[in-house]
Order: structure tokens, then sequence, then C-alpha cells
């Protein structure tokens, strides 16, 4: 049961700690936009500790963390695919795939990465990506570096899916 004043409420972007069996998940939902915890080297223990204290969504795939925990907002996710995974995951948290909640957040660490110019980025993306790619941005966590057509573009097959264009197309927006 989703406590009021929970994720979702207020407008305040919902926050996620995932258990350790959902990294693809996790690294899914940065990308999409939410804020997630995730670290393979977690226990049952720190996950319910973040949870509560950080008053984030437990998602697991543990059914008797789930139902024995003390985590007050638990998601129990049952899908074993990504596309699956995600849709329990927007279900729960009332998310429109063409509303992302909060900035693309960096797959790998959770913080946001900030725009950055190609002549910054030398040595740090291949030279093609650079002369080819656009919409060039770095995570100021970990460095690492996105852009358009790359790995956003995974992640794009995913929501397409989800949003019913199954032909990979963007949904039709005006303006
Ligand atoms: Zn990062």
């Amino acid at each position: 049961m989703v406590a009021s004043g929970g994720p979702g409420a207020g407008g305040a972007p919902p926050r996620l700690v995932a258990d350790a069996m959902l990294g693809r998940l996790a690294r899914w939902l940065r990308r999409f936009g939410l804020d997630v915890l995730w670290d393979p080297a977690w226990d049952d223990a720190v996950l319910e500790r973040l949870a509560v204290r950080e008053r984030r969504l437990l998602v697991t795939r543990d059914r008797a963390l789930a139902a024995h925990g003390v985590a007050r907002d638990v998601l129990l996710v049952s899908s074993e695919n990504l596309p699956g995974q995600v849709r329990e995951v927007f279900s729960r948290l009332a998310i429109d795939p063409a509303r992302p909640p909060g900035p693309r957040r960096c797959a790998r660490c959770n913080d946001v990465p900030v725009p950055a110019k190609p002549e910054e980025l030398a040595g740090r993306v291949p030279p093609y990506v650079l002369r080819t790619a656009r919409r060039f941005s770095a995570c100021p966590g970990c460095g690492r570096v996105y852009w358009q057509g790359g790995q956003e573009d995974r992640a794009r097959e995913v929501l397409d899916s989800l949003l019913g264009n199954g032909d990979g197309r963007p949904e039709n927006r005006e303006g």
C-alpha cells in the first residue's frame, strides 16, 4: 500500500533504491530520469536503511524482503525482463512514460550529467563520435560522457515499446 505523502505526492520526483538483482533496471530508470540508488554490494539491511532514512521506494525481486522488511514503501518486481520491470515501476509510481519526472541521470552513478562541448571531450570519447554525434553531456560524478545516438537510443527502444511505438519512432509531439 502506498502511504499518502509517499512517492508521487506533492510534486516531488519519486526516489528509489533497488536491490542487487535489478542493476539493469536501475541503470535504465536513471537514464529515464529517476533518482535510483543501486549498488550490488548492498545487503538487505543497507537497502532498508536507505529506504527508510531517505524515504525511497524499495524496489526488489526478493519476496521475503518485500513481505517482512521494515521499509514502508516496497515494490516487489515480478517481471524478469526489462520492459516488464519498467512497466511495473511506472505503474506503481503513476509515471507517464512520455513525461520523465526528473532530469536524465548517469546510468553508472546516478548523478546528473551537464551539457558539454565536443572540444572539451577530446580523448574521452571515440573521435568518430566527436565528429558525428550531437548533444554531449558529461557526468560530474564519474566523468562518463553521453551523447545523442549513443546509450540513450538503447534506452529509447524500451521506452518506445512502453509508449506503443513499435517501429522505434519517437512519439508525435507538437512544437
Ligand atoms: Zn556518473
